[in-house]
């Protein structure tokens, strides 16, 4: 089947596609439209043309508009499902595709009901002086392919919300979801508002240096985000980045390991560990690091793996070739170095690139697997005897985005957690997000931050007006 985009509203086919196949079976899912410069710059007029009238709606019109998108979604969440399944590979059900709808589904719903009033700064015999926000205008929506219709919900959303018009460029890897969510929200909004185009190379990059778009958002690894920042300094477009992470995670001493394994596991291996805010390294003290090895293998070896078309899989493969080949080489390269596995680390041949999930222990920091984000199925464990220690290497990183907090006294967690260089910290998870709590990187782990008010307020300009 060959699928369209969606520009000014209507389907556009294109001269060339390409194939997208499901991870794990190498069957074709279907043709994806491979847009050429002319298409942007439809989608980008589209969304300009769009603009006066969107961003000049009564803000409950447009409130009730968002709130269409989240009943839309809901209405559609089972087939969107399913296409995501085949596409990326996650499963149906557990912390997968099922799950993914109903977080588009919720995010829209809250992200509607967020306001952002005009502020009284100064009201007195001197004069009246008011904040407004304004929407920035066209806003270019980049994304990554691990949640792909949860983050272009975290782009569309907010930017709507506050009266942008949008162009959306989904990753090459999960183009086709996008697509069908995107035809699913255009039933309910006027022409133009929300514009996608897709295909493979250069079109991110066009993106970046367009004229007629004003702010990029982007999610994605970090190298991509800093050509971005580079292309983008031409026309000093907006920028909120949404970039890599490697979160350490430190289990104190007095932690259980019992308690802590389930919450241990999926906080690394939510998504197949394709999770940017993924536990990555985790840094247990040397009095419990067996048993925390031990609990924590007893329970990664009962996780079904396998199709995620199958109700019974709660894993699915690696989403793609790529991500498959860094795992692989990555896991190796420690396992020579010295790393013992205490489960996974034996890949089969294909069908599919399924990984198997793997613990290693005995990690050093200096191995590629603790240094680099691995962004997929493993786990390496580090040991430390001393917290000063444990926390100087997890803040080790150029990369800051979340990071986590073991233990049963909360006096120590919340001391740790404030000297932890990321955006977010949790006490005994990691990986928790929610649309009121505000969620973004440090260092090199991106610009800006993503949901609830703080968000919005990304999608605005700032506009003083003195003397009322
Ligand atoms: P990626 O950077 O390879 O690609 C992301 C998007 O950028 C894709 O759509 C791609 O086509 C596009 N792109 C590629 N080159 C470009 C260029 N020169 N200019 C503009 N766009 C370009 O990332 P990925 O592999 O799709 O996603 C995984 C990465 O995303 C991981 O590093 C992960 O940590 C990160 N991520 C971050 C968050 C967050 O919230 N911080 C969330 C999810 C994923």
């Amino acid at each position: 089947m060959e699928y369209q985009m969606i520009i000014g509203g209507e389907a556009i086919t294109s001269k060339n596609f390409f194939e997208v196949k499901d991870p794990a079976t190498g069957e074709l899912v279907g043709k994806c439209p491979i847009a050429e410069k002319g298409d942007l710059d439809a989608a980008v007029e589209a969304a300009r043309a769009a603009f006066p009238a969107w961003s000049g709606l009564p803000d409950e019109e447009r409130q009730g508009l968002c709130h269409a998108i989240g009943q839309v979604i809901e209405d559609n969440a089972e087939d969107l499902a399913k296409l995501l399944t085949r596409e990326h590979g996650k499963p149906l059900n557990g912390i997968g595709s099922r799950f993914e709808m109903q977080g588009c589904a919720g995010w829209s719903h809250y992200t509607a009901e967020l306001k952002l009033p005009v502020e009284v700064l100064q009201d007195n015999e001197e004069g009246r002086v008011e904040m407004h926000r304004k929407p920035i205008g066209v806003v270019g929506s980049i994304l990554p392919w691990n949640w792909p219709l949860l983050i272009a919900i975290w782009h569309i959303l907010p930017a709507l919300r506050a009266g942008n018009t949008v162009v959306m460029k989904p990753s090459s890897y999960t183009s086709l979801s996008t697509l069908k969510m995107v035809e699913v929200i255009n039933t309910v909004l006027p022409k133009g508002v929300l514009n996608i185009v897709t295909g493979k190379g250069g079109l991110g990059a066009w993106m970046s240096e367009h004229p007629g778009i004003d702010k990029i958002s982007f999610t994605g690894s970090t190298p991509t985000g800093q050509k971005i920042m580079n292309a983008a300094s031409q026309t000093l477009k907006r920028l909120t980045l949404e970039l890599g992470g490697n979160d350490a995670g430190i289990v104190l001493p007095d932690a259980n390991p019992s308690e802590i394994a389930e919450s241990l596991f999926w906080g690394a291996f939510i998504n197949n560990g394709q999770t940017c805010a993924a536990l990555k390294r985790l840094y247990v003290h040397d009095s419990i690091y067996d048993e925390v090895c031990e609990e924590l293998t007893n329970f990664t070896k009962n996780i079904p793996v396998g199709n995620g078309l199958d109700e019974n899989n709660i894993i699915g493969p690696v989403q793609n070739e790529m991500q498959y080949n860094i795992v692989r080489r990555l896991v190796d390269d420690a396992v020579s170095a010295g790393a013992r596995v205490l489960v996974g680390a034996d890949p089969v041949a294909g069908p599919g690139y399924f990984y198997p999930l793997t613990l290693l222990a005995d990690v050093t920091d200096d191995m590629d697997v603790c240094r680099e984000e691995q962004f997929g199925p493993v786990l390496p464990i580090m040991r430390y005897s001393d917290v000063e220690d444990a926390l100087s290497r997890a803040n080790d990183s150029e990369v800051g985005l979340g990071g986590s907090v073991w233990t049963n006294d909360k006096a120590k967690a919340a001391a740790i957690a404030c000297r932890m260089e990321c955006g977010s910290v949790w006490i005994n998870s990691h990986g928790m997000i929610q649309p009121d709590v505000p969620f973004g990187g440090v260092k090199k782990s991106g610009l800006g931050v993503m949901f609830g008010i703080e968000g919005l307020k990304e999608l605005t300009t700032v506009q003083s007006i003195y003397g009322l």
